[in-house]
C-alpha cells in the first residue's frame, strides 16, 4: 500500500484556507483526501460542530493530552491551544489517503521535523484590505478578535518562505485549481508512481 501524502496548509486567518480545503474536499472523492480535525480550547463559532470542525475541549483536558504525547504538534494561537492528534493521522495515511492539516506556522515546523516527507503550502491574500474585508465578511468574529488577527497576519505571513508551495488566493477558482495542481504533481512524482505502477513497470522492463 502506498502511504498517503501529508499536506500542511498555513495562511493568516481569513486568507481562505478553510474555504479552499472544503472546496477541494467537495470535488475530490472522500476516499482520496481527508482533512485532519484538530483539538482546540477555543469556543465553537456559530455553525461549528464538535468532531467536524474541531474537537472542542477544555484546557485541562488539552494539557493532559500533551502529557500523554497524543499530539503530533500543538501550539498556542490567539490565546487558545490547538493540536493535531497523531494516531488519527497515521491511521489515515496508512490507508493511502492524503491528509490535510490546517495549522499555523509553529505547528508546521513541528510536523516538518517529525515527518520530513510532509509537503507544505502557504496561502496569501491579495492585499491587507481584502484580508480585513474577508475577516469581517465571514461575520463570525468580534471587531476585537478581527483586530487581533489582523495584527498577527504580518508575522504569520513572514513565514511563507518555509513552505514548499505558495498560492495567492485572489480569484478563488484559480487558487483552488492551483491547490489541485500541487496534489496532482505530487502524485506524479517518480517515487510515488514507481510504487503505484510497480506491476506495469516490471512488465515494461522485462525483456
Ligand atoms: P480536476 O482538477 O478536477 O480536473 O481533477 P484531476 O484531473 O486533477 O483529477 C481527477 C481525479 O483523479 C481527482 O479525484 C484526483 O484526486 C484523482 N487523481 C488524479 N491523479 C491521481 C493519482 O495519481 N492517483 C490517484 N489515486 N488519484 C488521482
Ligand atoms: P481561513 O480559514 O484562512 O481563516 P476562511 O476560509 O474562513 O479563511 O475565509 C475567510 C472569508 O473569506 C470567508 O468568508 C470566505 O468565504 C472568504 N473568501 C475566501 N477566499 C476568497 C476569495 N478568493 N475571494 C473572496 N472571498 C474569499
Ligand atoms: P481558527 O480559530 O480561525 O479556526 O484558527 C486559528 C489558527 O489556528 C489558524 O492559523 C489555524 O491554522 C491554527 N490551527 C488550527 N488547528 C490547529 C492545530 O491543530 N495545530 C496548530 N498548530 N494550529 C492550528
Amino acid at each position: 500500500m502506498v502511504q498517503g501524502t501529508l499536506y500542511i496548509v498555513s495562511a493568516p486567518s481569513g486568507a481562505g484556507k478553510s474555504s479552499l480545503i472544503q472546496a477541494l474536499l467537495k470535488t475530490q472523492p472522500a476516499y482520496d483526501i481527508r482533512v485532519s480535525v484538530s483539538h482546540t480550547t477555543r469556543g465553537a463559532r456559530p455553525g461549528e460542530n464538535h468532531g467536524e470542525h474541531y474537537y472542542f475541549i477544555p484546557a485541562d483536558e488539552f494539557r493532559q493530552m500533551i502529557k500523554e504525547d497524543a499530539f503530533l504538534e500543538h501550539a498556542e494561537v490567539f490565546g487558545n491551544y490547538y493540536g493535531t492528534s497523531r494516531p488519527a493521522i497515521e491511521k489515515v495515511l496508512a490507508q493511502g489517503i492524503d491528509v490535510f492539516l490546517d495549522i499555523d506556522w509553529q505547528g508546521a515546523r513541528q510536523v516538518r521535523e517529525k515527518m520530513p516527507q510532509a509537503r507544505s503550502i502557504f496561502i496569501l491574500p491579495p492585499s491587507h484590505e481584502e484580508l480585513k474585508r474577508r475577516l469581517h465578511g465571514r461575520g463570525q468574529d468580534s471587531d476585537e478578535v478581527i483586530a487581533q488577527r489582523m495584527m498577527k497576519a504580518v508575522s504569520e505571513m513572514s513565514h511563507y518562505d518555509e513552505y514548499n508551495y505558495l498560492i495567492i488566493n485572489d480569484d478563488f477558482e484559480t487558487a483552488l485549481q492551483d491547490l489541485r495542481t500541487i496534489i496532482r504533481a505530487e502524485r506524479l512524482r517518480t517515487g510515488r508512481q514507481k510504487l503505484r505502477h510497480d506491476a506495469l513497470i516490471s512488465k515494461l522492463l522485462a525483456d
